[in-house]
């Protein structure tokens, strides 16, 4: 069977991918610092822990295990935090991405899965935006990201063998349909974490950051896509490189958007809770509206999402918070 190296694997969505490989029988290493992982979230592969900045290491690592592709999730990925410390965010994202590359370069790995972000539209002109549009990140955390996407290009341009595909991420959320592994970071920042957390009374209120966007309600809209459907795109784009298949770029997500208000609303009735909503200033580096036009994954690599629904995809969040917090 084919052996895959993820760095970033014991992440939130590293670890619903290393489930669904693990499930199709790929061999699986995982290579990650568990700064924001945890070990508990592998359900397959074996766990190295290590440093992407640690060249020496990451070169046993090749040594050893031989990979026959690898998927990059390791990065930091908070937005307001990338604007208060852009450097630290070049370094984790971009320059970390530029040493594997050129570790993987000098051992032959040639298939290459990158996590993108809809961050590297910045403020679309069309919503939904599809692929073609503009790279025009408003916040660090969107160009580091912006930035890896173009080391991967002018690599493939220079060597044609070398293949990869980035997926660019809309607002991931959800939780494993089976309520074994789910979002688990210290400090939480998403949308429906912190709603969910307000409702189980681990927060007095949820504050709702920008009440006058040009969107409909005032609140900023985004498309929510389930993590196990995310993961199911990562399958496929892994089966197409190692087909032969040509680097893509493919968005993921559902190709609809919900409010922050719609957010709440639906956190309110999965949980049963009506908790306590208040109205602050919108956060630096937040787009207004983020909406996937989807078409291409679907069309190129037959990607089907299961579970475009926000009540599942809230619900399975909560079934998880509430595991997790043992109520
Ligand atoms: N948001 C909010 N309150 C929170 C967390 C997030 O109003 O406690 C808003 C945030 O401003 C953004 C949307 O919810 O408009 C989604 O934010 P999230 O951090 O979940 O994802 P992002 O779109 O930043 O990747």
């Amino acid at each position: 069977m084919k052996k895959i190296l993820i760095t970033g694997g014991a992440g939130y969505i590293g670890s619903h991918v290393v489930k669904a490989l693990g499930e199709e029988g790929y061999e699986l290493l995982i290579y990650d610092n568990l700064s924001t992982g945890n070990e508990w979230a592998l359900l397959s592969g074996r766990l190295v822990q290590g440093e992407l900045a640690d060249r020496a290491a990451l070169d046993r690592v090749l040594t050893e295990f031989k990979p026959d592709a690898v998927i990059h999730f390791a990065a930091s990925i908070v937005v307001s935090e990338s604007m208060a410390k852009p450097l630290a965010y070049y370094r984790n994202n971009t320059a970390t991405a530029l040493n594997l590359l050129e570790a993987l370069q000098d051992h032959g790995v040639e298939r290459f899965i990158f996590s993108s972000t809809a961050a590297v539209y910045g403020i679309p002109e069309v919503i939904p935006v599809n692929e073609h549009a503009p790279l025009a990140p408003i916040n660090p955390y969107g160009t580091s990201k912006m930035m890896t996407e173009l080391l991967l290009r002018d690599l493939a341009a220079a060597n044609p063998s070398f293949r990869y595909v980035a997926l660019r991420y809309f607002n991931v959320a959800g939780a494993d349909g089976g309520n074994r592994i789910g979002q688990a970071y210290k400090n939480p920042t998403h949308l429906i974490t912190r709603a969910l957390k307000t409702a189980s009374g681990i927060y007095p209120e949820l504050q709702i950051f920008g009440t006058d966007y040009a969107t409909p309600d005032g609140t900023c809209v985004r498309d929510y896509i389930h993590v196990d459907d995310l993961a199911s795109a990562h399958l496929l784009a892994l089966e197409s490189l190692l087909a032969g298949g040509d680097s893509a770029v493919f968005n993921c997500g559902y190709g609809r958007g919900y409010s922050v208000r719609e957010v709440v609303d639906m956190a309110r009735k999965v949980t049963g809770v009506h908790f306590t909503v208040t109205e602050a200033p919108g956060r630096d580096g937040d787009p207004p509206a983020l909406i996937a036009d989807s078409s291409l994954i679907q069309r190129t690599l037959g990607w089907k999402p299961r579970h475009d629904d926000l009540e599942y995809i809230v619900g399975t969040a909560w079934a998880w918070e509430k595991k997790i917090t043992g109520k």
